[in-house]
């Protein structure tokens, strides 16, 4: 067992070596923040993941949600890690403190929460819906609402859900049932059904407040027609205190492939025709309102494919490195040679590296698209933010895609390294396999980001966002082709780019053509390879830095001529190993990975129409 979830160094290299989020604190929203605070929060992320979170783990998944008696109740061990989550200041840091927040970047926030996302995501579920939810009250609620619901939940004093899924309306959001019907007092009158609800019912807070789309009775169908509800499980009257119960019943707690531990509900409002919602925003603004938490929704998303990943890639370093079976292949005609760890084979190095590189370009896509929600409260200049927002719109779908079918790759991989051993309960990672496998799934499915993607986000401000992030990963390809030791590479990076540039341009010019559906029939792998050329851009911008940073290593050390002694450096000095990793995740990741992706962007442009041509019949 790993006691190592997330690379600190690797943390530390991304923050502030190569994104640089220094930058953040210089200006006048964060001021009076120091890189030591910075470092000491995410140490006591770490410490509180570790002590708090990871035990719990384990006991999350075999114990799971109990439903009795039309409640539900969740792993006895999760209320106290949620209590001391709370206690410690971490469900809302990024808002501002008059709600009870710290006012910290997003950008360095999400990498402390990396812990809580690899120690035991099922628990987080529950206060990161809290705020998303109290976060929407915050935007568009009434003093009365931030009063009465808000402040209680930035404390975690409640929970909150998102109520949107219907048996009928999944992805289809536009087809829901649930009705609201106006009440003489401005209140209304809700009933409906809503299924796979998070942390729909549980006994952690005395409340749980509901954030419910709901038609209006005479309101027009599909999504125009949408209002946001929020229902409290009990009413609050006007002093604060607790009422009676809302008619907010649980139909049923899901039995899920994975996140036991997180309670996934049917919800049934107003059996009784008792239910009461209050309106949110504006009437027939619902699915406007909710867009305003998507992005950050997505992000986190992203951050579970991640966090899963971390998890189960230090698990496997962790296990190769003590597992001890087979002698090497070199010896394989030595009936004497003594078997060694397994870490020594040349199949576990090359799984281990394709795990490392992934895991390090997810985390500096993931901070980096944070960054940019940092910049657009930082800068002031408007076309900046323009560019700024516009990378975040581009980069969102990725991360939350990308992540989430990466993670369960690379915990799969994992399980491949532990062998039989990683198939069975007895170790961890099967866990953070059938775990992370929902990401693909919830916050709309991998499928419905490419479209939005392809769709929506290519050709907003009439492609000036991809001009914008092309120019980017063509600069990062410039710096890298100077330096030697990473310029075969690199070339392959900027070919991957180029291949990239001509199937964006094929897309744009389809979509006003006959040939519109091609772009849609390729959307998902069409954002995989812009994931991957992603990820390239960001281990290729890491790696020129270790480059620099390993020669300063060699000239303190005496050594910038001698690559034997560069080489045996690496057993004694960790900056060298590290510097040294970097640029080998960036090398494999350019031959492993960024090879396949001229191939790939020429399958696209081949236009195959067979998926759409196939009749139904035949499939
Ligand atoms: C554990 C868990 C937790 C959840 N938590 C919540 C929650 O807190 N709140 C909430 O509201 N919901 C929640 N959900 C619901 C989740 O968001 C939905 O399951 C998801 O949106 C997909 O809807 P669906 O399951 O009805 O699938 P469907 O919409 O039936 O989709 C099935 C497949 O068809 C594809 N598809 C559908 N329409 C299209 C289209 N137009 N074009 C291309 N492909 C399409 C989808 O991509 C998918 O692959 C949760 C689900 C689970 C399993």
């Amino acid at each position: 067992m790993s006691e190592t979830l997330v690379n600190k160094r690797d943390q530390e290299f991304i923050l502030f070596e190569q994104i640089g989020v220094d930058r953040l604190l210089s200006g006048n929203a964060f001021c009076g923040l120091t890189r030591d605070d910075i470092l000491m929060m995410r140490d006591e992320a770490e410490k509180m993941a570790l002590h708090v979170f990871l035990p719990a783990y384990a006991e999350g998944d075999r114990l799971g949600c109990v439903f009795t008696d039309g409640h539900v109740r969740i792993p006895p061990s999760f209320h106290n890690g949620y209590r001391k989550f709370v206690e410690g200041g971490w469900l809302c840091p990024t808002k501002c403190e008059e709600v009870g927040g710290q006012g910290l970047p997003i950008s360095v926030v999400t990498a402390c929460v990396e812990y809580f996302y690899a120690a035991n995501f099922s628990l987080l579920t529950y206060p990161g819906l809290t705020a998303g939810a109290a976060g929407l009250i915050e935007r568009f609620g009434t003093a009365e609402q931030k009063e009465k619901y808000m402040y209680r939940m930035y404390q975690g004093e409640w929970t909150g859900t998102m109520c949107l899924t219907e048996a009928n309306a999944g992805t289809d959001v536009g087809a829901l049932r649930t009705l609201a019907r106006r009440n003489p007092d401005g209140t209304y009158r809700i009933t409906g059904s809503k299924c796979f609800i998070t942390g729909g019912d549980h006994d952690l807070t005395p409340n749980i407040i509901h954030l419910v789309l709901a038609r209006i009775e005479g309101d027009p169908p599909g999504t125009e027609g949408i209002s946001v509800f929020i229902v409290p499980k009990v009413r609050v009257r006007e002093d604060g205190t607790l009422g009676e119960s809302n008619d907010v019943q649980t139909g049923n707690v899901e039995h899920k492939m994975g996140i036991h531990g997180s309670a996934t509900c049917t919800l049934n409002f107003g059996d009784h025709d008792d239910c009461i919602g209050e309106l949110l925003g504006k009437e027939r603004e619902g699915i406007h309102i909710m867009f305003n938490m998507m992005n950050e929704a997505r992000l986190e998303v992203g951050m579970q494919g991640l966090g899963h990943a971390t998890a189960a890639y230090e698990h496997a370093v962790a296990y190769a490195k003590e597992r001890i079976q087979s002698a090497p292949v070199w010896e394989m005609h030595n009936p004497e040679a003594s078997p060694i760890a397994i870490i020594g084979h040349p199949d576990i190095r090359r799984n281990l590296l394709w795990m490392k590189a992934h895991v390090e370009g997810m985390r500096a896509m993931n901070y980096y698209a944070a960054y940019c929600m940092d910049m657009t409260a930082v800068v002031e200049d408007g076309q900046e933010r323009k560019d700024w927002q516009g990378l975040v719109e581009l980069l969102i779908p990725v991360c939350k895609a990308y992540c989430s079918d990466t993670g369960l790759l690379v915990c799969s991989k994992a399980i491949d390294v532990y062998g039989g051993y990683g198939y069975c309960s007895e170790y961890p990672v099967e866990q953070y396999l059938r775990d992370c496998k929902i990401s693909s799934i919830y916050e709309g499915t991998n499928g419905v980001q490419a479209l939005d993607l392809v769709g929506r986000k290519l050709g907003e401000r009439g492609g000036a966002n991809v001009v914008h992030l092309f120019g980017l990963m063509a600069k990062t390809i410039q710096e890298t082709m100077k330096i030697s030791v990473l310029q075969k590479s690199a070339a392959v990076l900027g070919e991957s780019l180029q291949a990239l540039k001509e199937v964006t341009e094929g897309f744009a010019a389809m979509a006003k053509s006959a040939g519109f559906l091609i772009p849609i029939l390729y959307a998902s792998p069409y954002l995989r390879i812009l994931g991957d050329v992603l990820l390239g851009h960001f281990l290729f911008g890491g790696a020129a830095i270790a480059c620099r940073r390993l020669q300063e290593v060699y000239q303190a050390e005496g050594i910038e001529d001698s690559p034997g002694k560069q080489r045996a450096l690496v057993h004694e000095n960790a900056d060298a190993a590290f510097y040294q990793g970097k640029i080998a995740a960036a090398k494999f990741f350019a031959n492993e990975v960024l090879m396949t992706v001229q191939g790939r962007c020429e399958a696209i442009r081949m236009a195959e129409r067979a998926p759409l041509e196939i009749a139904d019949e035949s499939f």
